[in-house]
């Protein structure tokens, strides 16, 4: 079967793992998202994983305690580490290799990031998993997935959201609104939509990366999307 994205980039907030929860990690939600990335392999398509710590902790939240910004971010990107920790076992769990890549280094945890091996893993198999965000403060797990995505030549950067693409307004509050099967990096710009960080985005356009904007919990939209199926928003 021929597909439209044979290396993608996944990037799912922290707060994807929750569940219904208000914190911390959801079992089932977690067996949720790798049972998409089980499909995605299944088709035989190679997976990178960018996921944030939301959940968790978030830098910002810490400002005004005595505690610096830069050492909130970097409790942030700790926090994207436990997620990324427990992807990997449940990863491995649905009988798929998986290795942690982790901006920060933390020995005995995981690998420091490294394209050629990265790009050689994914060839043999493995879901690599991107932890610990770019490893610098201020940045976004947003910013990560499209540093991966360019780092290790993904065809695409999948951003999962909770609402199934871009639209002409919020669906929650406007029935009249429609999804925007796509868009130019130039219509994100001029018409001030929120598709990832202004950083994330920006390198993106600048490396020509695609986006789409889609719902992980969707059923087989992440299958859609490989095959070339209209799903979510397509930025390019
Ligand atoms: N973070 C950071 N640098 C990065 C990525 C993340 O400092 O490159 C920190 C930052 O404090 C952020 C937290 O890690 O609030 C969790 O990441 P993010 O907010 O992107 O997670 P998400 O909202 O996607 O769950």
């Amino acid at each position: 079967m021929s597909l439209k994205y044979e290396r993608v980039l996944l990037k799912f907030s922290g707060e994807a793992l929750m569940g219904d929860g208000q914190f911390g990690l959801d079992a089932q939600t977690l067996r949720q998202v790798v049972s998409e990335v089980k499909a995605l392999r299944e088709l035989g398509v190679e997976v990178g994983l960018v996921v944030g710590g939301g959940n968790i902790f978030r830098g910002a939240q810490i400002m005004g305690s005595g505690i610096q910004r830069t050492t909130g971010d970097q409790m942030g990107m700790m926090a994207t580490v436990i997620n990324a920790l427990a992807l990997r076992d449940v990863i491995e769990d649905m009988e798929m290799p998986a290795v942690i890549y982790s901006a920060m280094g933390i020995e005995g945890v995981s690998h420091g990031f490294n394209a050629n091996h990265v790009k050689k893993g994914l060839a043999e198999g493995q879901v690599a998993i991107f932890a610990a965000g770019t490893g610098s403060p201020f940045f976004t797990t947003d910013t990560a997935a499209a540093l991966r995505g360019i780092e290790i030549d993904a065809d695409i950067v999948l951003k999962a959201t909770k609402v199934d693409g871009i639209y002409t307004a919020d669906p929650a509050k406007d029935p009249t609104a429609e999804r925007l099967a796509e868009l130019s990096y130039d219509d994100v710009i001029q018409k001030n939509l929120q598709v990832m960080d202004m950083t994330a985005f920006v390198l993106c356009r600048d490396h020509k990366m695609p986006i789409r904007v889609f719902d992980m919990f969707k059923k087989d939209a992440v299958i859609r999307i490989v095959k070339g199926e209209d799903e979510g928003t397509l930025v390019h």
